[in-house]
Parts: structure tokens; sequence; C-alpha cells
């Protein structure tokens, strides 16, 4: 047996499978060698050799067969990349229980990159298949095809993951490249804390990098002294071929009160929009992020939650989170059954909290004054409470966004969502955090 048996068998799996499943599971394998008994099969990552052995093995062996290979048994090997995949299992096990040692929380280092997001992690379909090319494209030449690259499409898409994904591959494969991950938020915050107090150095850390990554672009919308600057930081960086990647929740042309002569930056080089999920693909996310915690999965209750979440990947994890921690603390099995009674409930509101309790009984645990926490302060006592204020109306309530951001006395829907963010990944990471949402939970169900 040889390589071009294990590619004919791979090009027959294809036409019998779904293309989703393909690329998520076969895609990336390898043939190492044979010994006329055993076959070794390079995988790249536990995920997929667990599908592999488990799902497809009676598949695989007849093809191979068929084919012409002789052998008694196919034994997948993780290769190469099976330590980043690794780094990444161990970053979310230990963002579920931090109390444990420090060691592998999601690292977030001087870069702005989270390691959790990478390319092993990220499902590609047919919503986000070039976005995800541009990207491997980008760390394969920084700085010379698409410059810039600008995506844009819907909230919880997997824009941030895919942005950070080229950052985080250009870490590990060229090392050497200086790489500044950053939101538009804290461009805009670190431009004006360097007015407000005559800081130095604020041009030189932003045109010195070899890759700058900057996420939802739509937030410098309006603010066009940033914008200025921003326009100065582009032309010094695309002028050196250095690369320059962009995230937003719109194209160029429908952010408000974005600059003429930026609009048409951002159009020079590569504009990508990222679409919501099909249904083969919201299945296979599922599926590897259950199995990323060990968990496999019924196809029954994979399409179940597929068919419930279609728009949004976070709330499809969110959906799977919710029903393997249910099934963890109630000791059932994570089946349909499950899943179906969770979704009922969660659908509910709780009827004897509104909007105004929430925000009240927050503003009450931190001292904080109801004026204040819906009024313009952005002091870190105000902004903090009020960042969790929208995620309980978020956890609790269920409310929009839109709504959200109307209860804290924000036009801007997007700044909910943001808020909501850095609550949710706080109080993964936050002890601290993870105590207070409980202890104002309590007051609110008292
Ligand atoms: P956005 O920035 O577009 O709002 P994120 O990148 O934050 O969305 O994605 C939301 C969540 O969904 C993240 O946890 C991310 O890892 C996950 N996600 C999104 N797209 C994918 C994908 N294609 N494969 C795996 N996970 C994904
Ligand atoms: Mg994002």
């Amino acid at each position: 047996m040889d390589e071009a048996v294990w590619q004919t068998t791979l090009g027959e799996i294809e036409l019998t499978i779904s293309r989703a499943s393909f690329v998520t599971w076969f895609k990336n394998t390898r043939y190492l060698d044979s010994d006329g008994n055993t076959v070794k099969i390079g995988v790249p990552n536990i995920f997929a050799k667990q599908q592999l052995e488990v799902k497809f093995s009676d598949q695989i062996n007849k093809t191979l067969k068929k084919n012409g290979a002789k052998f008694s048994e196919v034994v997948y090997v993780i290769d190469n990349k099976a330590a980043k995949i690794d780094e990444a299992t161990d970053n979310v096990l230990h963002a579920k229980a931090p109390s444990r040692p420090a060691k592998g929380i999601n690292k977030v280092n001087t870069t702005g990159l989270n390691s959790k997001y990478n390319f092993e992690t990220f499902i590609v379909g047919s919503g986000n298949e070039l976005a995800y090319a541009a990207c491997q494209a980008i760390v394969r030449s920084p700085g010379v095809k698409y410059n810039p690259l600008f995506v844009y499409g819907g909230v919880g898409l997997g824009k941030t993951h895919l942005v950070q994904a080229v950052g985080n591959a250009l870490v590990e494969e060229k090392p050497d490249t200086r790489i500044l991950y950053i939101s538009s938020e804290t461009f805009v915050n670190d431009f004006l804390d360097s007015i407000r107090y005559k800081k130095k150095g604020f041009a030189d850390k932003y045109r010195s990098v070899d890759v700058l990554i900057i996420d939802d672009m739509q937030f410098i919308g309006g603010k066009e002294k940033t914008q200025e600057e921003f326009f100065h930081t582009f032309n010094a960086l695309h002028q050196a071929n250095k690369q320059i990647i962009i995230s937003s929740d719109k194209p160029p042309k429908s952010i408000p009160t974005l600059s003429e002569r930026l609009r048409s930056r951002f159009e020079w080089g590569m504009t990508i929009d990222i679409q919501a999920p099909d249904f083969e693909t919201r299945c296979a996310i599922l599926q590897v992020k259950a199995n990323t915690q060990g968990i496999e999965l019924d196809q029954e209750t994979v399409e179940f939650l597929a068919t419930h979440f279609q728009t949004n990947i976070r709330e499809l994890e969110g959906a799977l989170n919710q029903l393997l921690a249910f099934s963890e603390m109630r000791g059932v099995e994570p089946n349909l059954e499950t899943a179906t009674g969770i979704l009922n409930g969660s659908r509910m509101r709780p009827k004897h909290v509104s909007a105004r309790n929430v925000v009240e009984k927050t503003a009450k645990y931190f001292s904080v004054d109801m004026p204040d926490i819906v009024g313009p302060k952005r002091d870190r006592e105000v902004v903090v409470p009020r960042q969790i204020a929208m995620y309980l109306l978020r956890s609790e309530l269920h409310m929009s966004f839109p709504k959200v951001a109307r209860e804290l006395g924000r036009k801007d829907h997007t700044t909910a969502i943001h808020s909501v963010d850095k609550i949710e990944q706080a109080i993964a990471t936050d002890s601290n955090v993870r105590q207070q949402v409980n202890e104002i939970k309590e007051k609110l169900y008292a």
C-alpha cells in the first residue's frame, strides 16, 4: 500500500459523505507508512483520530481493501500538528476549571492573541471557506496578496476566531513576525489616552509591526480624529508592504460615518464576507466542540441543536455548553431528551424578574447609583457593573442585544454584544467575576 492508494481511497470516500464531514475529518490526513500488517495514517488531531476510528473505520477499511491494500489494521497517528491542538484542548479544559493551577489558561500574550483561536479548531464550510482560504494565503506570504484583507459578517460567525488564527499561525510558523491584534475600540481608547496624557510612542507602536489585525472596525465609525490617525497608520504600513487585516460586522460601504478616504483604502485589497454556516457545518462544529470536552454526542442531538441555532455560532456553542454542563451536574445523558428539556426551559423567562430588577440589583451590589450605570460615565467602577448588568439581561432574560443596550442607556447594540462577550470571557478565566455574577443572581432570585 502507498500514498496513491490512500489518495484514491480519500477520493472515493469524499463522494459518499458530506462536504463538511470530509473537510473536517479527512482533508488533513496523510499516509505515513505500512508494513503489510499495519497501515499508519497521520491525522491532525485527537478529534479526527476518534472520528475515523469510531465512525468511519468500516468504510475506510473496506475502501482501502477494494483498492488493493493488504493489512490487518489501520492505526491513526496524530502527527506534527498534534501539539497545537493538544494545547487548545488544554486551554478549554482549564478555562472550565480555573481553580486548577494557572498553567494553560487561554494564553493571551503581548500580541493580543488568544491561543485558543487557531486554524485547527476552525471548521471550514461553505459560509467561510473563501475567508479561510484568504487567511491561509496570508500566513504563507504576509503583506503580498490580499492587503488589506477586510473580513465582514454577522455576530458570532467566527470573524475574531479567523483573524486571530492568522496571527497564531504566524507566531508558530514565522516567529520573527511582529504581530499586533487589537479591537478598534482599543485603538480608539489608546489614541485618546495618548492625546489626553500626552503619551509618546502611540504612532510607533502601531507602525512598527509586520502584521496589524484590527477587529470590529465598525467601532471606529464617527470618531473622526481616530479615523485620521488610523488613516496615517494604514498608509505607513501599506507602503512598507506590511499586512493589514480588518474585521467588521458590515462591509466598508455600510459603516456609518466612515470617512470616504478610509473607506476607499479598505476596499483596496480583498473584501470577503462570512455567511451563516449551513446545516452540515453546524453539525460538524457541534461534534468537534463536544469532542474537545471528551464527549461524543449522538447524531439526533447534534441535529436538534443545529436546527435550533442557525445564525450565530456563539449561541450554538452556548447551547451545547449548557447541555453538557446540565448533563454533568444532574448526571444525565446529554441526549435529545435532555436537550429538548433545556431548550424549552431556557426560552421561558423567569416571571418575577424584570429588566429593571436586573439593572437595579447589579447597581446596588456594586454600590453604583442608577443614573450612573445607565449614564455616560466611563470609569472602570461604573463600566464593569454596566457590562455585568448587560450580561445578566442576556443570560437571565434572553433579551435581544438592541434591547439590552437600550436598558443601559446605550444606542449602539454592538456595545452590548461586546460587553456580554467580555463578561463571558471573564467568567471563564476570573473566579472573582464568576463569584460576583453568582451573588447577584442569588439576590435576583431570592
Ligand atoms: P465573531 O467575531 O464573528 O462575532 P467569534 O469569532 O467570536 O465570532 O466566534 C464565536 C464563537 O464561535 C467562538 O467561540 C468561535 O470559536 C466559534 N466559531 C465560530 N466559527 C467557527 C468555526 N467555523 N469553527 C469552529 N468554531 C467557530
Ligand atoms: Mg468578534
